[in-house]
């Protein structure tokens, strides 16, 4: 008898290892938590030369949450859809861009004929001019634009990184190494490494050398709390020192023989 250790994939029923991610036949993802911030599809992010990660489903720039536990809330979103942004703007001025390399080659094209044909005179060099300026100029603003698009990108994805790696260790209920980090967002371990010096220098996360030698992080959010509990009951401790302050001068005024309640004034 086989062992139980399986579950029918949700779209196609073939037989995958419980807890998979994925089915190795039709690819769906058997996750419901993991849904894409751009087409909002349940669908997975494969590994991209320029975005790092993409949707299966739309193309956009993904950050993988791969653990259910250590995950991030979804503050890497706006940062993501900047960079959705600028890839789509990009796109579009490519096709512009195209679009006016082609037409300026048709137009010089036939101008050229007309050259041959007419003999190239005044007439056609304004007609060249008037044709090919306004295409010319469309070429370079379109180039201008997927340059600066393209600058764009790199920073929000880096941004989204960041978050991602930022709110899933605000969100860490233990401390956790870089293996932990890189399996969660699947990345290696040397980009996990990155993303942690990150949120150490900016006081997100702590380090710690456990007894074994290994470095793991825990959030400083989990201190802070603690050190802010204390300021609340500081509100009694500050009461109990008045009255006990004023036990000492009622104590003090009985000695001197003085009236309490000026006693209470002075001390007051
Ligand atoms: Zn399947
Ligand atoms: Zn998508």
């Amino acid at each position: 008898m086989r062992r139980a250790a399986t579950v029918p994939c949700r779209a196609c029923s073939a037989e995958l290892a419980e807890g998979a991610r994925k089915c190795h036949r039709c690819g769906v993802l058997q996750r419901d938590d993991v849904r894409c911030p751009h087409c909002g599809a349940v669908a997975d992010a494969a590994p991209h030369p320029e975005l790092i990660f993409a949707c299966e489903a739309c193309g956009g720039p993904r950050v993988p949450q791969d653990d259910a536990i250590l995950r991030s809330k979804g503050g890497e979103t706006a940062a993501l859809r900047r960079a959705e942004a600028a890839r789509s703007s990009r796109a579009r001025w490519t096709a512009v861009g195209l679009g006016a390399s082609a037409l300026l080659a048709m137009t010089l094209g036939t101008l050229g004929i007309a050259g041959l044909l007419f003999g190239a005179g005044v007439k056609l060099a304004v007609a060249a001019t008037l044709l090919a300026t306004p295409l010319v100029l469309l070429l370079a603003t379109a180039v201008g634009r997927v340059r600066a698009r393209t600058h764009d990108l790199r920073p929000s994805l880096d941004a989204a990184w960041q978050a991602a790696a930022a709110d899933l260790a605000r969100g860490a209920a233990s401390s956790f190494g870089a293996a932990d980090l890189a399996r969660a967002l699947r990345v290696d371990e040397a980009r996990a490494e990155e993303l942690l010096a990150l949120l150490d220098a900016t006081d997100i996360v702590r380090g710690d050398v456990s007894a074994d030698g290994e470095l793991t992080f825990r959030p400083t959010v989990a201190p802070r709390v603690r050190v802010d509990v204390p300021v609340e009951p500081s509100g009694d401790a500050a009461a109990e020192l008045d009255a006990q302050r004023e036990a000492e001068a009622h104590a003090e005024a009985r000695a001197d023989g003085r009236p309490e309640t000026r006693a209470g004034k002075a001390e007051g």
